[in-house]
């Protein structure tokens, strides 16, 4: 039976702030972690390891991460594009490392100045160094598969290369796999195809689905996700982000809103909609320049909106 358990990880203080330009204080990108953390979110992405003078935003990366590991039962996940990344990951002392490998090869080029497989070596190079630490200071490692669906500067993703890419990461030891639409161009039926193609080859190994909201399918994506078996999600609050290397890509899937349809539906989350709202309030309070969408913060919810029913044991 498919659990009835879905996994939210929110991505806003990495995904949503690596486009905002002025500098955000640690004390908001923290008070925003405990609240997500407060309203029930277990995964943070909190933040990218990328040189300051690439991403400013991420100067204090290790700061964020040790203020972000004192609260209890979080896993504290960051971007990682590269080796020297994944070593300043590990000693900040990330529960999680998420590498970034984008199938477009032009994308690739933009973004890490590698090809494809350029950076399936890095891959292998981060895994080698992962294997030399103690057990107890080793991170998971999650392998993103980025541009999957489609690319601003290609169009058209080959498949079969998401598939060969896939495979290539999961043999070389990523504990787990997700596909990421970076740049809103996925539709629901290429979702339920490529997430089936991809479990043909790597089965449960791929976990996660990062969604973008870019053309409005964001929801139904996630939906198509569900359908297809993915019970992990990456979300931000008020649908904050986009990607500097992919004009024209605007923010994640909103997750208060995706809790609301998961809870809606009879999807345990974990995750109480109310405190996310509070958090979602607090949060353009924090940041009175940048745009917030969704919907379920407008419209509020339904009368005696109650969520799924706890689970039992
Ligand atoms: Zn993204």
């Amino acid at each position: 039976m498919v659990s009835d358990t879905v996994e939210i990880c929110e991505v806003g203080p990495r995904d949503g702030l690596q486009s905002v330009k002025d500098f955000v204080p640690t004390a908001v990108k923290t008070a925003w972690i405990s609240a997500e953390a407060a309203a029930g979110v277990r995964e943070i992405e909190v933040c990218s390891f990328v040189p300051e003078r690439v991403v400013p935003q991420f100067a204090d990366a290790a700061a964020v991460v040790a203020l972000a590991r004192t609260i209890p039962g979080l896993t504290v996940a960051a971007l990682v594009p590269n080796l020297r990344g994944a070593r300043d990951a590990v000693a900040a002392g990330v529960h999680k490392l998420t590498f970034t490998l984008s199938v477009s090869r032009s994308h690739s080029l933009a973004n890490v100045r590698r090809t494809p497989d350029e950076q399936l070596a890095e891959f292998v190079r981060i895994v080698a160094f992962l294997a030399s630490l103690e057990p107890e200071r080793r991170p998971q490692l999650s392998a993103g598969l980025s541009t999957v669906f489609g690319c601003v500067y290609e169009g058209a993703v080959d498949e079969r290369e998401v598939c060969r890419l896939a495979a290539a990461l999961a043999e070389a030891g990523a504990d787990d796999v997700s596909l990421a639409d970076t740049t809103g161009h996925a539709d629901p039926a290429q979702i339920r195809r490529v997430v089936t193609a991809v479990r043909a080859g790597i089965g449960e190994r791929l976990t996660a689905l990062h969604l973008h909201d870019t053309r409005g399918l964001g929801l139904a994506n996630a939906l198509a996700g569900l359908e297809a078996g993915i019970r992990s999600f990456d979300a931000a609050l008020g649908g904050l982000g986009g990607c500097p290397f992919a004009p024209g890509a605007l923010g994640n899937i909103v997750t208060e809103d995706l809790v609301y349809m998961l809870e809606s539906m009879g999807l345990r989350t974990g995750i109480d909609i109310g405190r996310l709202l509070d958090a979602r309030r607090a949060l353009e309070a924090a940041l009175p320049g940048e745009r917030f969408v969704g919907h379920i913060h407008r419209a509020g919810l339904p009368k005696g909106f109650r969520g799924a029913p706890p689970a039992t044991a």
